[in-house]
């Protein structure tokens, strides 16, 4: 497997007919850099910044940050880092920051916070850019967005930031922002929000947990969690034609990524690149080797005809297998 490993990592990934996709990680741990180069990652598609927030015992200082981001960007340069803002709140707590409620996941999180916090958003964005200096493949992405209004104020402080950090003589070109689309309603105001931004993101944990209405780490409805929902599917196809109408690019970051038999079905849908946990990339690559986009096509088609997961689910096991 090792051998298949090291073989894997210096092959593009594209499909039969020579369809590219940009094949990216997720990253939260320094260790993740590694693991992610080893397998012959192009880019950070989601670093999580809450990650190394959780190993502290209060918020980082700009330096601090700024130390733990510059290793991050300098290790991927020159391939893009996407940096997520702060995304605590959910079920991702922060020990010198407790947050006390009856429904975390639909409470205060993600952007919310930041946002009524906006002394945190700036420090963190401030150190981002500065890490940046030199290098320019930052990417900044915003965390649980569910109206144009959440995103006007984040793009607003981002300039913010950026403005303070030229006033301090750090010549550094604005980076592309991008929002993740996880919440039902940003999948609604697609084309809204897509104008505002760069690109757009798919977090397909959090999506599937709200058009479900599963918690997604609850054994007792584990059943109910699967992004072979129709409903899913349908949703993840309105983002990447909403965002393309606006001439935006559309990744997708969630676990899904990283299921090779779903990557097939997103690499029909436009998606422009697929982030994923670095242990499954090169299963991901292998299977898209196998296939032309074409088939992929015929494939999507036919099992958005179908209403349940669990055969979209078997009816896509079948057909990838007796490709051979
Ligand atoms: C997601 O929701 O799909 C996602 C990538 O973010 P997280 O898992 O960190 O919530
Ligand atoms: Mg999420």
């Amino acid at each position: 497997l090792t051998q298949g490993l090291d073989s894997l990592r210096a092959l593009p990934c594209e499909t039969l007919d020579g369809q590219r996709m940009p094949l990216w990680v997720n990253t939260g741990l320094f260790a993740d850099v590694a693991r992610a180069q080893k397998r012959g990652a192009e880019g950070v598609g989601l670093y999580r910044t809450e990650v190394p927030f959780m190993s502290k015992e209060r918020f980082p200082s700009e330096k601090e940050q700024l130390v733990i981001y510059r290793e991050q960007l300098a290790a991927f340069h020159p391939q893009p880092v996407t940096m997520r803002t702060l995304d605590i709140g959910g079920d991702k707590a922060l020990s010198y920051f407790p947050i006390k409620e009856q429904n975390p996941f639909l409470g205060w999180r993600g952007i919310r916070i930041t946002l009524d916090h906006p002394e945190i958003f700036l420090v963190q964005v401030r150190a981002m850019l500065k890490a940046s200096e030199g290098l320019n493949n930052l990417r900044i992405l915003l965390p649980m967005i569910s109206g144009l209004h959440e995103l006007e104020e984040s793009l607003h402080l981002i300039h913010r930031a950026w403005s303070e950090v030229r006033d301090e003589e750090i010549d550094i070109a604005m980076p592309p922002v991008g929002v993740m689309i996880e919440i039902p309603a940003a999948v609604y105001q697609i084309r809204e929000l897509s104008r505002l931004v760069d690109f757009v993101s798919v977090g397909s944990n959090d999506l599937t947990q709200y058009l479900l209405a599963v918690d997604r780490n609850n054994p007792r409805v584990a059943d109910l969690y699967d992004f072979f929902h129709p409903a899913v599917l349908q949703a993840l196809r309105q983002v990447v034609d909403g965002a393309h109408a606006e001439g935006k690019s559309a990744s997708i970051c969630g676990e899904m990524a990283g299921d090779p038999v779903a990557a097939v079905l997103l690499l029909a849908m436009g998606f422009d690149s697929l982030s994923m946990n670095a242990t499954n990339l090169p299963k991901v690559k292998w299977l898209l080797r196998q296939i032309s986009s074409a088939k992929a096509r015929e494939l999507l088609e036919q099992v958005m005809q179908i209403d349940s997961p669990h055969i979209i689910r078997s009816t896509m096991n079948l057909a990838l297998r007796n490709l051979g």
